[in-house]
């Protein structure tokens, strides 16, 4: 999914929590900015297997993948959510972060399931790092 439209959907999604719940400005912001910064992690990819820094070759080389290859995305693992929501239980900065991520994550599979692409993406840390053919992996 494009940013925009997880900058959209993650607006819409926090100011509905933002109205229902009576959560703080900060709070709104939170879930709001962790519903798309999450993607940063397509940009760690990208600079990790090309060697380059430009975020708009970065945007163009990810827009067009048409590599049939796993890609994983650490911040979208299984693992790393589960970490996010431990630690939310002992600072609440991160329960508005996780709801964030989890908001996105979701549209993500969605989207990634509509386009026929689910089998593409790699959500587990753990299944990738027990992988010894790393082959599949783009
Ligand atoms: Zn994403």
């Amino acid at each position: 999914m494009l940013p925009k439209w997880h900058v959209l959907f993650g607006f819409i999604f926090s100011l509905i929590i933002y109205f229902f719940f009576n959560i703080s400005l900060i709070n709104f912001s939170l879930i709001f900015l962790s519903s798309f910064l999450i993607d940063v992690d397509h940009y760690i990819w990208y600079i990790q297997k090309k060697k380059d820094f430009s975020l708009r070759k970065a945007y163009k080389f990810l827009k067009n993948l048409k590599e049939r290859k796993l890609t994983l995305m650490i911040f979208h693992t299984i693992e790393f959510l589960l970490v996010l929501l431990f630690i939310s239980f002992y600072y609440s900065i991160f329960k508005y972060i996780f709801i964030g991520m989890i908001f996105h994550s979701v549209l993500d599979i969605i989207d990634l399931y509509s386009k026929n692409e689910i089998k593409l993406r790699e959500f587990s840390l753990f299944k990738y790092l027990l992988t010894k053919d790393k082959s599949k992996y783009f």
